[in-house]
């Protein structure tokens, strides 16, 4: 059996639906990050979870790699296809199956994007609220345990998906969880596979909670002389116990970018963008806290921003900050760092990356959920200078390693792709060898996503 075999079985499944046209195979062989453009053998559009499970079983019987692509904008190579095989590009499966409106809860295909699905959320008073910058797949979002801007509040995929559908990677169809808000029946499989980046099987079907949307919101931008009281005001914030809804910071450099990009006139200094959730009441005694934790720390400018349209185009800036950076610099490209600390130790982490990053030379503007100890260095390298790939990977390593230093992770919310890999054992030690171990219970002919998060049979 050999790969025109696998195909012409998945062309005859398939049809039309089965491409190895250049566009479809470079349009899947890219990644938002600077990795270098690899092509699979072929991209699959299933349109069932019945037709998933074809693909696996065909794709097992021929040892033929299977890669679940959502959006693309993952960062760590996730979705390349590093060993050739078939990607599995879920956007005809963007269905929303049951709303479950008093119970809170939304039945999901996993090729909707999570704002497709806010849309369609809107007139029900409900919202889903993981909002990783980018426009991601909900079944994307689940496979890298993505997290955002509302976390510090509502937490991350992993808290915020009930039950899941799972096509494993012998073809089999499995249901993991529960519609119940909770279960001690057995080992967590929906846990399992969230954060698993497609090397345990390809999710099919998400259950998701979802929350109220709140009777009062209010955002505010507000401006600081240096980092370190910026930062301060986030871990006093935090410690005090105020339930934030949102608490981004933005250095001076990515305030720059913005104001070019969205056409905003912040002030070219360290920011928060801080956003609260509640009833009206709620909202002014959290502001007056609020207001007092910044004034000690010579936050200036603590405008509220509560029309919707102000709100919009506040959060609209922020989620396009990626895009603002690298449009600061055109033709380059970006190595997105991605570390958390415990909040503790945000201060002097943000503070002895932003030196090192000074030192080296490279632009590399600030930002992330700091409310989560979670933040970003944006290294932007020119594609045609090598060099500079290779100084902003010196970088990256130097903050991941402090990053575990003070007793964090190596990334926050991106995952592991294969561009985190070199670090799973240095983060994990033994704990690495039991996810191969788990990973060869599961797929013992290595066809689900090889070559990331763990290294096995290679
Ligand atoms: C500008 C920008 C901002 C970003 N901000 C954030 C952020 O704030 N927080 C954050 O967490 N991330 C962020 N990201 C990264 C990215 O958006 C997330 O990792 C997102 O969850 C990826 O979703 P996707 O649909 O694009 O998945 P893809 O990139 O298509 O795939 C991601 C991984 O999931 C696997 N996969 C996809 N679908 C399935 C499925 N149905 N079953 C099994 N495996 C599957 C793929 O094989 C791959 O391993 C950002 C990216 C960009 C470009």
């Amino acid at each position: 059996m050999t790969k025109p075999d696998a195909l012409h079985e998945l062309s005859t499944l398939l049809g039309q639906r089965l491409s190895t046209s250049k566009f479809e195979l470079e349009a899947h062989g890219r990644s938002e990050s600077y990795f270098p453009t690899t092509l699979a053998d072929a991209v699959a559009f299933p349109d069932s979870t019945e037709e998933v499970s074809e693909i696996v079983k065909i794709c097992g019987r021929h040892g033929l790699p299977v890669i679940g692509w959502g959006a693309g904008t993952s960062l760590e190579g996730h979705a390349l296809a590093k060993q050739g095989g078939v990607i599995v590009d879920f956007r005809n499966m963007n269905q929303i199956y049951d709303l479950h409106a008093e119970d809170m809860s939304v039945t999901v295909q996993p090729g909707i994007t999570r704002e497709a699905l806010n849309e369609e959320l809107r007139a029900t008073g409900l919202f889903f609220p993981v909002d990783p910058g980018a426009n991601a797949t909900i079944g994307g979002m689940a496979s890298t345990r993505a997290s955002g801007t509302t976390t510090v509040r509502y937490g991350t995929m992993r808290d915020n998906v009930m039950a899941l559908e799972v096509v494993m990677p012998d073809g089999r169809i499995v249901r993991t969880g529960s519609h119940a808000k909770k279960s001690a029946a057995g080992f967590d499989l929906t846990a399992l596979m969230i954060g698993a980046e497609g090397t345990l099987g390809l999710i099919t079907e998400l259950t998701l909670k979802l929350q109220g949307q709140p009777e009062a919101v209010g955002a505010a931008v507000c401006a600081f002389d240096n980092i370190s009281d910026a930062v301060a005001t986030v871990i006093e914030t935090i410690q005090f116990g105020l339930p934030m809804a949102r608490i981004e910071f933005i250095d001076a450099a990515t305030a720059a970018a913005v104001n070019a990009y969205s056409g905003s006139d912040l002030p070219l200094t360290p920011h928060l963008l801080v956003e609260f959730h509640g009833s009206e009441a709620a909202l002014a005694e959290q502001a007056e806290v609020f207001g007092g934790i910044l004034a000690e720390h010579g936050g200036k400018g603590f405008d509220w921003a509560t029309a919707p349209e102000d709100r919009k185009a506040l959060w609209h800036a922020r989620h396009h900050a990626y895009w603002a950076i690298l449009n600061s610099r055109p033709g380059c490209r970006a190595v997105v760092t991605d570390l958390c600390v415990p909040i503790s130790r945000l201060a002097e982490a943000v503070e002895a990356t932003r030196a090192d990053i000074d030192q080296s030379g490279l632009q590399g503007p600030i930002l992330g959920h700091v409310g989560d100890g979670n933040f970003h260095a944006i290294l932007m390298i020119d594609p045609e200078k090598p060099e500079e790939l290779d100084r902003a990977k010196e970088l990256s390593d130097r903050m991941v390693k402090r990053a575990l230093f003070m007793g964090g992770t190596v990334t926050g919310e991106h995952g592991v792709g294969y561009g985190k890999l070199a670090y799973m054992p240095m983060e994990h030690g033994e704990g690495w060898d039991v996810m191969a171990q788990i990973k060869a219970a599961l797929d013992p002919l290595n066809i689900m996503n090889p070559g990331k998060v763990v290294r096995f049979g290679e």
